[in-house]
């Protein structure tokens, strides 16, 4: 059996027509940049994420760039921010010159552990980046507290995390900005690059569009510098007609997640299932965290089944972040995370044997692995697999 890590076909499949009418739509109007479907999107996202407005954006990177160029940060500041995140999160720092500033996670959740925040606080410290990852949010609280504290900006990295909440509040909705992806692979994905930020601050709205075309207002007038983050309408409109189906693609996955759940614990195999707190967890991604990561990846390709690392190396340990002099054991719950974190598939369409499919490979993987450790079966190995 093949199962893919993530099977956008299948998802295709059950919309096709209704995609394929909204981007005709888009060809006969020949609106392509901003427009009414840019408009009518950022209202639908708005809303979904219990925030007043919303911004459309070229990509989620760019959502995280235009929120701190909004706020002037630059060479000199220091944004704190967690190591075991997509590239994006911390890239966006650095091209504007500011210094990331990394705090480790919390092991059991992968989010950035806000207790250290305090610690790393300087003069120079402007805005707080907390990523909700695999589709859970960081503990927003403490992170407000500490913001409130000394006058920070927080930008939530909601990259993955559309429709979570953290004390019924949604992603995005608790900071100052909220930075959603539409890239494919995310919950809600586009038919290319796109993103959006949504806010509960009218200013930061203005600013923000006026970023995202060049800083102009009016027309060829630029009283900022910014960039081109325009979102495409194709994307809007694909977007626009994906957000109907979230939640029942969330719940599929909350579904699967609560199986393999189910599957794995009754196994009782060697491994640690993710954790969720209480808040609603969307599972862009489903993690377990297993000592043998790699061996059990190979295997589980053998068989047909997808994986990924997300990521195998903690922003810190990249070269490109050399300069900041962070070596290894800096942030040692990421090193860890980043060694021994596997993601399988759990995308909606996702069927029952399927799923069944990649939890008795795994199952496999550790019955074929306590035959090589304990060859006579003795009760070694119940001490050696705990
Ligand atoms: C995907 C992602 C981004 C970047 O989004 P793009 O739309 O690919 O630019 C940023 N942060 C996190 C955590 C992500 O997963």
């Amino acid at each position: 059996m093949n199962v893919p890590l993530l099977d956008l076909k299948a998802q295709y499949a059950t919309i096709k027509a209704e995609v394929d009418a909204a981007i005709a739509e888009v060809f006969e109007s020949q609106q392509f940049i901003l427009g009414p479907k840019v408009e009518q999107c950022e209202e639908a996202i708005a809303t979904y994420s219990g925030c007043s407005y919303c911004v459309g954006v070229s990509s989620g990177t760019d959502a995280l760039l235009a929120c701190l160029m909004a706020e002037n940060i630059g060479v000199g500041d220091e944004v704190i921010t967690t190591p075991y995140t997509f590239f994006a999160t911390a890239g966006v720092i650095a091209r504007l010159g500011a210094t990331p500033i990394f705090v480790d996670i919390d092991p059991r959740t992968y989010n950035l552990d806000a207790s250290h925040i305090p610690a790393k606080i300087t003069d120079r410290t402007r805005a707080i980046i907390p990523v909700h990852l695999y589709g859970q949010m960081a503990d927003m609280d403490p992170v407000m507290q500490i913001a409130e504290k000394h006058d920070l900006v927080v930008i939530e990295d909601a990259a993955q995390a559309i429709g979570a909440e953290y004390k019924g509040r949604r992603a995005g909705s608790i900071g100052h900005y909220g930075c959603l992806s539409f890239f494919p692979s995310k919950n809600l994905g586009a038919a290319g690059d796109g993103g959006m930020v949504v806010t509960n601050d009218s200013q930061r709205t203005e600013k923000l569009k006026c970023l995202r075309g060049h800083g102009a207002n009016p027309k060829y007038h630029h009283k900022i510098v910014g960039g081109n983050f325009r979102l495409d309408a194709l994307q809007a409109a694909i977007v626009s007609v994906k957000l109907p189906h979230l939640d029942g693609w969330t719940s599929a996955r909350q579904r699967n997640a609560k199986r393999y759940d189910q599957l794995f614990s009754e196994a009782a195999l060697p491994l640690e299932l993710p954790v969720s707190g209480s808040g609603r967890h969307i599972f862009n991604q489903y993690v377990i965290r297993v000592s043998r990561r790699d061996e059990l990846r190979s295997f589980l390709q053998k068989k047909g089944v997808g994986t990924e690392v997300y990521y195998p190396v903690p922003m810190h340990l990249q070269e490109c972040f050399a300069y900041l002099g962070m070596g290894r054991g800096s942030f040692p719950e990421s090193e860890r995370a980043a060694n021994e974190t596997l993601a399988l598939p759990i995308y909606p369409e996702l069927t029952e044997s399927q799923l069944d499919y990649v939890f008795n490979c795994v199952r496999e993987f550790f019955a074929d692995l306590a035959g090589e450790l304990a060859p006579t079966g003795d009760a070694n190995l119940s001490t050696s697999m705990d």
